[in-house]
């Protein structure tokens, strides 16, 4: 779940372990540790709590030329500094880094027990060590090798020997593991972020690959132990894209880079003078195409968000129906996978668990899936049938901003590319593709005037709870500004269809009650006015996001503030209605002196279930 980082070469491995693993701290975590093999033994410090404080508690003179760091979010055991990892075998002689979940730990636990292994964890992960240990001659990979033969469960790992404090060898099996090739050196890591900074040269590894590392070279396997030669792919980003530069927080970053993230997305993929869009990672026949009857979207989180928006384009601009499913709800329900319908799984990090557990389950029945995913080299973006980058760079804040509008173009793309093969007309598909282009720079008025927004969010800090409504598009712009100030302000909020409160939710409106109306002056915008005056009856606060009409004043005379936002097509409004919720999460939640970055309880990528 959450980070790993080794190290093997000529350079003093403990700063480059501890800088890997603050690069990793985006992500979320509850302790953090580091194993060295120092001098024929194994050097261990670990500390529930910052990596700071591990850190600052590090014994002296702990350096080497190997070795492994992690950082925990804890599944099994609390997060104490027992329970952090590397966890390390009864004989010392070797140390494990784990990321995922170990489902038969019980039943080795107790059979490692019988052997006489005292455990000193109340992690799954603990096995693993024991496991290796009892393997462990003088080949280390074999031992790895034997002991993930009786693991059930996701793992990456990374482990080290006491006598080999040359070799690092690491493995996965559902849970990321890269590998960064340097000169002289060689790292591992769970997310290419931690090695950045080193190497831009990586290789992905698929589940069931054993890696084995020594400074100037390296050995990959697979699950049958033969020897793969795996592709070495350029990381095209650098590390400017993961440091704050500027900005206070990486979510405050990451919310005004989506002028340049939107235009990332859709760049050489448009085809103006046709009025359509050219993607290519598809791989799919243009005659495929006609065969689609349905589309539906698995996704987790603000991806759901970004794929509800879509199916409202997919029906209403390209006429395919369109469904969007929970993906954890998705694959438990032994779903019926039809031939012509085409699936897509959508995740920023592409190792969101139920996520790839639902294109797996899919794939299984010989359903067809694309991927719509940010990470290149993920997990979902490589066992897709094919899909779509959505190109937002990388995103470190754990709330995410500018993946979620990425993705609404990524699909939008896809929206104009299938309903021009239907009945959208070439001057309809003309007019999308010039208001897509349209809108980043539409992005940057809207940032221009954050300081409104910010202000904004301090005189609604007070309350308990917040509503946010909206209609056609705008509901899941609504899911997706609620659940913005949820995870970063911990102030409670709630989306909902506007025109729903009145089946139960408007029994909580009073005067202490603000509601966020995400209401552009769409097709639906007198519907969403009666609703407002529903909610101003009941002696609600409203707050507006809409468009600036010379004349029409009645947004104004029934909300308390209103937040204008540039008219586009409607279709394209939630790229511009989102950004004022999300800014006005962040500011609330700076105020209110939240972790804005790493919100409680919250990790980057969910890759347990
Ligand atoms: N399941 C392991 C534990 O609880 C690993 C957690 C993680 O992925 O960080 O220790």
């Amino acid at each position: 779940m959450c980070g790993i980082v080794g190290y093997v070469g000529e350079r003093d491995a403990l700063p480059i372990l501890l800088e890997g693993l603050k690069r990793l701290e985006y992500r979320g975590y509850d302790s953090s540790g580091v194993a060295l093999p120092v001098r024929g033994r194994l050097k261990v410090h670990k500390k529930a709590g910052k990596i700071r404080e591990m850190e600052r508690t590090l014994p002296q003179g702990l350096s080497g030329t190997s070795g492994i760091a992690h950082t925990r979010w804890a599944t099994h055991g609390a997060p104490t500094d027992l329970n952090a990892h590397p966890h390390v075998s009864n004989d010392g002689r070797i140390a494990v880094v784990h990321n995922g979940i170990i489902e038969n730990y019980a039943a080795l636990k107790t059979m490692l027990q019988q052997d006489g292994c005292v455990f000193a964890s109340e992690t799954d992960t603990e096995v693993f060590a024991h496991l290796i240990a009892k393997f462990y001659r003088d080949d280390l990979e074999s031992a790895v090798r034997n002991a993930i033969h009786y693991i059930k469960g996701t793992y990456g790992i990374a482990v080290v020997a006491s006598d080999r404090p040359d070799e690092v060898v690491c493995a996965r099996n559902g849970s990321p593991i890269v590998l960064g090739i340097g000169e002289k050196e060689m790292f591992v890591a769970s997310d290419v972020t931690a090695i950045i900074a080193h190497t831009q040269q990586v290789i992905y590894l698929a589940d069931g690959d054993v890696a084995v590392l020594h400074a100037d070279s390296y050995r990959t396997t697979n699950a049958d132990a033969e020897r793969v030669d795996k592709d070495v792919q350029e990381v095209d980003w650098r590390i400017e894209e993961i440091e704050k530069g500027d900005f206070p927080h990486f979510m405050l970053k990451e919310i005004h880079e989506q002028r340049e993230s939107i235009e990332r997305c859709f760049r050489g993929r448009v085809i103006p003078e046709f009025g359509t869009t050219r993607l290519g990672g598809l791989n799919l026949d243009r005659r495929e195409f006609f065969d689609i009857q349905r589309l539906k979207m698995l996704a987790c989180g603000t991806s759901f968000h970004a794929a509800l928006v879509a199916s409202y384009l997919f029906e209403n601009l390209a006429r395919v129906p369109c469904q969007v499913e929970v993906a954890s709800e998705f694959r438990y329900k032994n779903p019926i996978i039809d031939k012509n319908t085409l699936y897509f799984a959508i995740s920023q990090s592409g190792e969101t668990a139920d996520t790839l557990a639902a294109l797996r389950e899919i794939q299984r029945k010989g359903g067809r899936v694309l991927g719509v995913v940010n990470v290149v080299g993920s997990t979902i973006a490589r066992e897709s049938d094919g899909g779509i980058y959505i190109r937002s760079g990388p995103e470190i804040a754990v709330a995410s901003t500018k993946a979620f509008t990425s993705q609404i173009v990524a699909l939008f793309l896809f929206a104009v590319n299938i309903g021009r093969m239907r009945d959208m007309s070439p001057a309809l598909g003309r007019h999308l593709v010039e208001e897509l282009a349209a809108i980043p720079g539409k992005v940057g008025l809207i940032l221009e005037r954050a300081g409104e927004v910010e202000r904004l969010a301090r005189k609604y800090l007070d309350s308990r709870y917040v509503l946010f409504l909206g209609r056609g598009v705008s509901y899941p712009v609504a899911l997706e500004g609620a659940l913005k100030l949820k995870e970063i302000s911990y102030i409670h909020a709630e989306g909902l269809p506007a025109a729903e409160m009145k089946h139960g939710p408007i029994a909580l409106i009073n005067e202490e009650t603000p509601v966020v109306f995400v209401a552009p002056r769409d097709e639906l915008f007198e519907k969403t006015l009666s609703n407002m005056e529903e909610v101003r009856a009941r002696k609600g606060r409203i707050l507006a996001i809409t468009n600036e009409h010379p004349t029409d004043r009645r947004v104004e005379a029934l909300a308390e503030d209103v937040i204008y936002v540039p008219d586009t097509h409607e279709a394209l409004s939630p790229l511009l209605t989102v950004i004022p919720l999300q800014l006005f999460s962040y500011h609330a939640a700076v105020r209110l002196g939240r972790d804005v970055d790493q919100p409680r309880n919250l990790a980057k990528s969910v890759t347990v279930e």
